[in-house]
C-alpha cells in the first residue's frame, strides 16, 4: 500500500521536483529520483511496482544492520514511549550518558570526554573549535589552521569545507571565502618512506600556525574512495607530537567495523587527540554524531580565559538517538561483526575480480566491507545516470560517482547478495 494513496506517483515526482532540494542538486530538479516505500533488512522497495533492490550503499555508510531491525525498532519504541527528546542544557538523561561511556570504553585508549552533535559535519565544527580553542587557551592563538590530505571529505558545513579537496572537489565554488588550510598530498596505498617524510616536513614546516591535522584514516571515502597505509597514522601522531599539533581522526564513515577494525585507528593502535563519528553511530536509524576527545584536550580548553566549549545545538544529545545507538553497538559487538565483514570482503573481491579486465576501468580495491571499482575518466551526469539504471537493472541501489562505482553494503548483506552487489558494480562500470 502507497504511504500516501491521495498523491499519485507522477505527482509526487513532480512535487519533489519542483519544491524539495536533493544532495548537491539543482532547483527544479532534473533527474527522477526513484521512490522509495518502504525498507526492511538489505532490501529497498520501491514505490513504482518494480519491486526490491538490494541496497550496496547502506544509505551512505551508516545502515549497517540494514533497515527495519526488530532489535533497534524496539529500542526506538521503547525509548520514545518514555521521551524521544528534551533539552541537553542543565539536563541529562541515561541514553546520552550510557552512550558516551560506551563510546568511551570502545575507542581508542585515551578519549575520554563526548560531545554529541546532530550530524557528522557538526562534530567535525566541533572538533575543529576545540582544537582552535585549546591552542587559544594555552595562549597561542596563532594556531589556527589546519593540515589535511587532498583526496579528503569531511563534511558541507563551512568550517569542514575547508579541509575537503580542494580541487575538482565538491566545494571549489568557494575556495576563495574558505580558510585556506594546509594541503599534503593524499597518500600513497603503500607505505613509503618519502611520502612519510613530505608529512614531517610538512607539519614542521607549518606547526606554528597549525592547530591540527585533520585526516579520514585508511579510507579517504567521499572525496576519492582512497585506501592507504595506517602506518602513516602512526608518522602523523608522531609529528604532531613532536611539533606540538593535535590529530583528528574522522572516522565518520570508517568507525563501527567498515575497514575491518572496530575503528581504523585500531588498525594500528593510534590514539587521536580528537574523533569524530556518526553515520552508523545509530545503525543509520536516526541523526547522530560524536566528537571524543582525550583529557589534554579538555583540559586545555578548561585552563582558558573562556573555559567552556561554547557550542550546544537544540538536539545535542537526543535521546532517542542515543537508545538507539545503544543498541546498534550492542548488536555489532554481541555478534561476531569481524567474520561478518571478513566474508562481505572476500564476497566483494571475488565477485569484483572481473571488473579488472574490463575496458576503461582503472582500479579494483576492496578493504573491508568496502568495494571500488574506477574508472579511467569521470562520468558525466548523463553516464552516472546510465550506470545508476545498469546496476538497479541488476537489482541493486548504488549510486556511481564521477570515476567511482563503488558499494559499502550493510554487514548483514548474505553470500548471494553481496554476489548480486559485485555483478551490479560490474554491469554500473561496464556501461560507464
Ligand atoms: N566526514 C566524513 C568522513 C564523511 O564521510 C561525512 C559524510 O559523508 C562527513 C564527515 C559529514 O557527515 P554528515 O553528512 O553527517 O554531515
Amino acid at each position: 500500500s502507497r504511504p500516501m494513496p491521495d498523491l499519485s506517483l507522477a505527482e509526487l515526482l513532480d512535487l519533489d521536483r519542483r519544491h524539495v532540494w536533493h544532495p548537491y542538486g539543482p532547483m527544479p530538479g532534473r533527474q527522477e529520483p526513484l521512490v522509495v516505500e518502504a525498507a526492511s533488512g538489505v532490501r529497498l522497495r520501491m514505490a513504482d511496482g518494480t519491486g526490491e533492490l538490494i541496497d550496496g550503499m547502506s544509505s551512505w555508510w551508516s545502515a549497517i544492520h540494514g533497515y527495519n531491525h526488530p532489535v533497534l525498532n524496539e529500542a526506538a519504541r521503547e525509548q520514545l514511549s518514555r521521551m524521544s527528546h528534551v533539552m541537553f542544557g542543565g539536563l541529562t538523561h541515561e541514553p546520552a550518558v550510557r552512550l558516551a561511556k560506551r563510546l568511551v570504553d570502545i575507542s581508542p585508549e585515551g578519549l575520554e570526554h563526548v560531545f554529541l552533535a546532530d550530524s557528522g559535519s557538526v562534530s567535525v565544527e566541533v572538533a575543529v573549535k576545540m582544537c582552535l580553542q585549546y591552542w587559544r587557551s594555552l595562549g597561542r592563538p596563532g594556531k589556527q589552521r589546519l593540515l589535511t590530505w587532498r583526496g579528503g571529505y569531511h563534511g558541507d558545513t563551512w568550517q569542514p569545507m575547508s579541509v575537503c579537496d580542494p580541487q575538482g572537489g565538491m566545494h571549489e565554488l568557494w575556495q576563495g571565502v574558505l580558510q585556506r588550510q594546509v594541503f599534503a598530498d593524499a597518500p600513497p596505498v603503500a607505505y613509503e618512506e618519502s611520502y612519510a617524510d613530505q608529512l614531517r616536513e610538512l607539519i614542521e614546516r607549518h606547526a606554528d600556525e597549525l592547530a591540527a591535522v585533520i585526516v579520514e584514516p585508511v579510507v579517504q571515502g567521499a572525496g576519492g574512495m582512497r585506501f592507504h597505509s595506517p602506518a602513516y597514522l602512526r608518522v602523523l601522531r608522531e609529528a604532531c607530537d613532536a611539533h606540538d599539533v593535535l590529530l583528528v581522526f574522522d572516522e565518520i564513515a570508517t568507525g563501527f567495523g567498515r575497514t575491518g577494525a572496530l575503528f581504523a585507528a585500531d588498525h594500528v593502535g593510534v590514539t587521536p587527540d580528537v574523533m569524530c563519528l556518526g553515520k552508523a553511530l545509530t545503525g543509520g536509524y536516526l541523526t547522530l554524531a560524536a566528537t571524543l576527545c582525550t583529557a589534554r584536550v579538555a583540559d586545555g580548553i578548561s585552563r582558558g580565559e573562556v573555559p567552556v566549549l561554547a557550542h550546544g545545538p537544540t538536539f545535542m544529545g537526543n535521546p532517542l538517538a542515543a537508545a538507539v545507538a545503544n543498541a546498534s553497538i550492542d548488536l555489532l559487538l554481541g555478534q561476531d561483526w569481524q567474520t561478518e565483514v571478513k566474508r562481505i570482503e572476500t564476497g566483494l573481491r571475488e565477485g569484483l575480480a572481473a571488473a579488472a579486465d574490463l575496458p576503461g576501468v582503472r582500479d579494483v580495491r576492496v578493504l573491508g566491507a568496502i568495494g571500488v571499482v574506477q574508472l579511467d575518466r569521470p562520468l558525466d551526469e548523463a553516464a552516472m545516470a546510465a550506470a545508476t539504471r545498469a546496476a538497479v537493472r541488476e537489482g541493486v541501489w548504488l549510486r556511481p560517482f564521477r570515476d567511482l562505482v563503488y558499494t559499502m553494503p550493510p554487514y548483514v548483506t548474505g553470500d548471494a547478495d553481496v554476489a548480486r552487489i559485485a555483478g551490479a558494480v560490474c554491469a554500473a562500470a561496464r556501461e560507464g
